[in-house]
């Protein structure tokens, strides 16, 4: 009988027997190890689904547990196999299931028919889980050979002549590095030199009128000196018109009229008082012309010789 207990009985000795199971010539694993010779051990095992029983023909529910002789059978890559073997416990018959690790699920292999309950995601409108047939499925032999045709005239038709091209352009460039070099520094000289020489007359023209040194300048082209020059010539002209001695007389004309005027509605204060406001009336019209008083009044002490300067410039 198998030991239970920790008991040692008087004429144990440890160096002889080495473990009690040993001093009483039982395996650890007790009876259930009787038929470990064959490969097989003993033990407790439950019914995964439905079966009928091939012998007696009755049903046995899912969950009935049986002691099987479980037993390896073979592989499934490195993944063992492994068959069970349980007497029917209506009759004296032997069914036998398997595991099926490609599938992860068992089998019955002999003896009993299993009853179909499996649910089929794909027939109830879902998606199976395990797809282990998509590797089985045969290659298409004349769509690969496509494939292959399509890939190849790509190669030789898109990306050769690309590569070629670059090698060229790459070639083109790096054959004569000195001249290149040389093209690109002459270039980048003449560039640096009419730098030099906007900024040297930039800078003139501020020192002339004394402007910030951070002042930029506008360059210059041919339309800002078109732009420039029919400025000038506007100003110029307008300058001219209100330097002409017909402004002037209409303005003295202008003077007189009211200085007349005011006589005839018979002013205690006669001509003085005309003479003053005939002179205030020129001042106003100077202070609201455009141009400053002090020019106009000039101009207007030599406004003949002032317009041969403007035409002179
Ligand atoms: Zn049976």
């Amino acid at each position: 009988m198998q030991g239970f207990n920790k008991y040692y009985p008087p004429d144990y000795d440890g160096e002889k027997h080495g473990s009690l199971n040993a001093y009483r010539g039982k395996h650890a694993l007790g009876d259930r190890a009787r038929k470990l010779d064959q490969g097989i051990l003993i033990v407790r095992f439950e019914l995964p689904f439905n079966i009928w029983c091939g012998t007696c023909n009755s049903h046995i529910g899912m969950g009935v547990r049986y002691n099987a002789e479980k037993k390896k059978i073979g592989n499934y890559y490195s993944t063992p196999i492994y068959s069970f073997r349980c007497k029917c416990h209506l009759c004296d018959g032997w069914f036998e299931i398997q595991t099926d690790p490609k599938n992860t699920r068992y089998v019955v292999t002999s003896g009993a028919r299993q009853k179909d309950e499996e649910w089929d995601p794909e027939e109830n409108g879902g998606f199976a889980i395990h797809d282990t047939d998509a590797a089985a499925t045969p290659v298409d032999p004349l769509a690969a050979l496509e494939k292959s045709t399509a890939a190849q005239a790509h190669l030789t038709q898109v990306q050769v002549p690309r590569l070629e091209a670059l090698q060229t352009l790459s070639d083109h460039y790096a054959a004569d590095p000195y001249t290149r070099s040389q093209l690109v520094r002459k270039h980048f000289r003449v560039e640096k030199k009419a730098e030099q020489t906007r900024a040297a007359d930039d800078a003139r023209v501020r020192d002339k009128y004394a402007l910030p040194t951070e002042l930029a300048l506008e360059r210059e082209s041919e339309e800002s000196k078109k732009e420039a020059a029919e400025r000038w010539r506007v100003e110029r002209e307008a300058l001219v018109e209100r330097a002409s001695p017909s402004v002037d007389v209409k303005r003295r004309r202008i003077g007189e009229g009211l200085a007349r005027r005011s006589k005839a509605e018979g002013t205690s204060a006669g001509g003085a008082v005309s003479l003053l406001r005939a002179k205030i009336l020129d001042n106003t019209a100077k202070r609201t012309s455009p141009l400053a008083g002090s020019s106009s009044s000039r101009l207007k002490a030599s406004s003949s010789s002032l317009k041969a300067s403007l035409l002179r410039r």
